[in-house]
């Protein structure tokens, strides 16, 4: 997996401090609580020198481990403010103020009741919806791969996903399945789904997901082939009225003898009906 993109190594992003308190200044937000530790295989060595690299002037009674994740956070905060000095503060995303703004840019009264707790809801919301940033497929992989006993075609039909539409953020979901044919390495038959959620929890293509799901799962196993379609509903279309509703999308990635025998993906292809 040393050739897996950066994305998926990221360090995860500091979640549960990103609490409705404002812009928290020195407060807590680099404690040595734990949440950091178990992480360190996600970062490759590019992304820890590039992270101990900008940390050069600033907070030497932070650990390796805390500086190289918020960092990280920091690069990000960067990229949505260049010019806000409040976003040299490590560690801080202001998701929340992002989305009051958003709601006040719509014209709703961000301080009535039904609306006040929505910036922080939100904030979490769009955290978990797009948590595949800070997962890793090697880490859902870990301990479910096992030995072959037998070269058969495996299909598992029917794994739910929700993802975001990367040009409008609103949700696409519906239905992935998997199939392939096993080299020397198997794969636990509930790992897909998480698979799936690795890719699915981000800002999304559906056909660079499938692909994606397609990619991760040909390195990890190296089958003698896989196979990945996916069939969903877009409510950027259809609730924007761009196409009927009801209407699905079905798009798919074929590796090795899925991609050159027609014979075995029409097997899976006839699986599927
Ligand atoms: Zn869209």
């Amino acid at each position: 997996m040393s050739d897996a993109p950066q994305s998926l190594r990221r360090p995860p992003f500091d979640a549960p401090h990103h609490g409705g308190n404002g812009h928290p200044s020195s407060n807590g937000h680099h404690g040595g609580n734990g949440h950091h530790g178990s992480n360190g295989h996600y970062r490759s060595s590019g992304t820890l020198d590039r992270a101990v690299a900008q940390q050069g002037a600033g907070h030497p009674a932070e650990s390796a481990g805390t500086l190289r994740s918020e960092t990280t956070v920091r690069d990000h905060a960067h990229l949505l403010h260049p010019a806000d000095p409040e976003f040299d503060e490590i560690g801080e995303v202001e998701l929340t103020d992002l989305v009051s703004d958003l709601i006040t840019g719509l014209g709703e009264d961000v301080t009535r009741e039904g609306l006040i707790k929505t910036p922080h809801r939100v904030e979490r919301s769009l955290r978990f919806l797009t948590s595949g940033y800070q997962a890793s497929v090697e880490e859902v992989l870990n301990g479910a791969l096992f030995e072959a006993e037998g070269s058969e075609m495996v299909v598992v039909k029917g794994i739910e996903f929700y993802s975001l539409c990367e040009h409008h953020m609103l949700p696409f979901f519906g239905t992935a399945h998997i199939a392939y044919i096993p080299g020397d390495t198997i794969l636990g038959l509930s790992k897909f789904a998480r698979v799936v959620d690795v890719f699915a929890r981000r800002m999304q293509v559906q056909e660079r997901m499938t692909s994606q799901i397609a990619d991760a799962l040909e390195q990890a196993l190296k089958p003698a082939g896989v196979a990945v379609v996916t069939e969903a509903s877009h409510l950027c279309m259809m609730m924007r009225g761009v196409e009927k509703q009801g209407s699905t999308t079905r798009t798919s990635a074929m590796r090795g003898v899925f991609k050159s025998d027609a014979r075995t993906r029409q097997e899976f292809l006839d699986a599927l009906r």
